[in-house]
């Protein structure tokens, strides 16, 4: 899939834009602070419904405006599909698809789909779990809506038995009907996490050893605290769930908090049997989330059956020639966006085909 034109009125640093993409390569050169990233975070919110900078949808909207406005024309090999948002500093935010407004955001998802490749994805090997299951959330709700709308349900579910419990801290609990709800739900996402990690798993360790020419082999495992098999089905995820639930309940009324679930998995990445987290180089950590990227990249495609676009914030500076040299290589069927302070770490050959955009305060003008 390709985005074919973008329209920004008093969008962040942007009165009034309206550009026409490159089908395979774009790249935004320009200074610090001048809205580079303001276009790529422009797509992924016509993706996925939020920025990924913000949680704040009014940090979006010109300084001094009411709203903003973003609208994308988004072409398949079968439709065309045109996405408009509309947000208001006041309240929430509006979404169209080809003019129909969309009752549930989630809707959204699965119309244009995004890989996102920016510095900060470096926290997916570096931070904490929860940095993890985002990567893992964000993925799976793109492919499949469906994970999207269970995860929302899931979270509402622990948000109220965890308020029994933080109530009744040190009480015993009849917690029945919460725990079959929560079980029901997550157990369902435990099973796409696991189908969508072994896929993920499988791609990015063929990728990261065509990077690192079969010295490094990457493995990506699902670390799920209700202790799983490999051959475990939902009807045996519920039950286990359900048995450790159980087992827990004393230490979960003594702390007033759900401690087992979904909501508590993590990834493990290893490079030839080691921890990346712990003990992989800098660059060995970039190559890890390069390879989960590419995995991603591949993993839609088999998914939906086109690609989705990509989106390289800042990174091409960030990796050596080498990998950079394998990213644009690998990148020729994907659309592309890229922000960059100087072309020169880019290597670009004259002869391929691009948009080239300089950014400038808020302004875009094309070059080449
Ligand atoms: P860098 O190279 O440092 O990453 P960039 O070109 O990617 O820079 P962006 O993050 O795209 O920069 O844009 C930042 C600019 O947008 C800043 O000048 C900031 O003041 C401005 N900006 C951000 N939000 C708003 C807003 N709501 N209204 C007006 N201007 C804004
Ligand atoms: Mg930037």
């Amino acid at each position: 899939m390709m985005v074919e034109e973008i329209k920004l009125i008093d969008y962040r640093n942007y009165k009034q834009l309206q550009l026409q993409f490159h089908p395979k390569l774009n790249i935004f050169v320009g200074e610090n602070a001048q809205g580079k990233t303001n276009i790529l975070e422009a797509l992924y919110l016509c993706a996925i419904g939020k920025s990924f900078r913000t949680s704040k949808d009014q940090e979006l909207v010109k300084i001094l405006k009411d709203h903003a406005y973003i609208k994308t024309t988004i072409s398949k090999t079968t439709d065309k599909t045109e996405i408009e948002i509309l947000i208001n500093k006041e309240s929430s935010k509006r979404i169209k698809i080809n003019k129909l407004s969309l009752t549930k955001y989630g809707d959204l998802l699965g119309n244009l789909n995004v890989v996102l490749f920016s510095p900060e994805d470096l926290k997916i090997i570096k931070e904490g779990p929860s940095e993890r299951r985002r990567f893992i959330n964000n993925d799976i709700s793109q492919i499949l809506p469906r994970y999207y709308h269970t995860l929302t349900q899931y979270n509402k579910i622990l948000q109220q038995r965890n308020k029994v419990l933080k109530n009744y801290k040190g009480k015993t609990l009849d917690l029945e009907v919460w725990d079959e709800q929560l079980i029901e739900r997550g157990a369902w996402l435990i099973v796409y996490r696991k189908k969508f990690i072994k896929r993920i798993a499988i791609l990015a360790k063929l990728m990261h050893k065509k990077i690192t020419e079969g010295l490094e082999l990457l493995e990506v495992q699902y670390d799920s605290n209700i202790k799983i098999k490999e051959e475990d089905e939902l009807k045996d995820i519920k039950e286990k769930f359900k048995q450790a639930l159980k087992e827990i309940k004393p230490l979960e009324e003594k702390r007033g908090l759900t401690l087992v679930g979904p909501h508590r998995d993590d990834l493990i990445f290893k490079i030839n049997g080691l921890e990346v987290k712990t003990y992989g180089s800098q660059g060995q950590q970039r190559t890890t989330v390069l390879s989960l990227k590419l995995a991603e990249l591949e993993l839609m495609r088999g998914e939906v059956g086109e690609y989705p676009i990509l989106l390289l914030d800042d990174v091409m500076s960030e990796l050596d020639k080498k990998r950079q040299n394998y990213l644009i290589k690998n990148l020729k069927n994907v659309q592309t966006f890229i922000t960059t302070t100087m072309m020169e770490p880019l290597n670009i050959k004259s002869q391929e085909e691009y948009k080239l955009f300089s950014v400038c305060n808020g302004e875009i003008n094309r070059l080449s």
